[in-house]
């Protein structure tokens, strides 16, 4: 038997947070009916730059305005599309996002819901292993721009 062809696809998406007096938190949507909870990201469409794609699909599945901060890095994972009997490699960029404005009602249909977490407990909440990653990573940025704040150097103030 004929092994199955492999598709490979590109998407970009972000890590959106906010400084609240509790602490950092950062926007996850559910997919599936609302049981898994996941970053937002989406398809780069042709000609798009990996950072339009990821602020484009942030803004349309949490209804959040944000800025690119950083450049978090990327996660790989493989799927079966039964449509097309291929197997797909799918590479995700990802950027830390600073919010700008935006409330997470007004999310896209894209997905069921869309809610800030507490950075812990998004670590917690969210499904993927490559998300845990992602969200791990940008905890430990927000941790040293917070240092750089409390240091009067170039940090964001909570
Ligand atoms: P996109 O939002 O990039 O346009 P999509 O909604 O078409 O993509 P995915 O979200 O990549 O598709 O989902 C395809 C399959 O991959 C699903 O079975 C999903 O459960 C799985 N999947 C989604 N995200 C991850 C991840 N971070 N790690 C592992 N598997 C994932």
């Amino acid at each position: 038997m004929k092994p199955a062809p492999v598709k490979i696809q590109t998407s970009a998406g972000g890590v959106v947070y906010r400084f609240t007096p509790k602490g950092p938190e950062v926007a996850l949507v559910a997919v599936k009916g609302g049981k898994v909870w996941t970053l937002p990201k989406g398809t780069v469409d042709k000609g798009e730059r990996l950072e339009q794609t990821a602020m484009r699909e942030v803004a349309e599945e949490t209804g959040l305005e944000a800025e690119l901060a950083d450049r978090l890095g990327e996660i790989t994972y493989w799927y079966y599309l039964s449509e097309e009997k291929a197997r797909c490699k799918k590479t995700v960029h990802f950027y830390l996002m600073r919010y700008i404005r935006g409330n997470t009602v007004d999310h896209d249909r894209e997905v069921d819901a869309a809610r800030w977490f507490p950075i812990e407990e998004a670590l917690k909440a969210t499904t993927y292993k490559g998300d845990r990653e992602m969200l791990e990573k940008a905890k430990e940025m927000l941790k040293r721009k917070l240092k750089g704040a409390a240091g009067g150097g170039h940090g964001e103030n909570p």
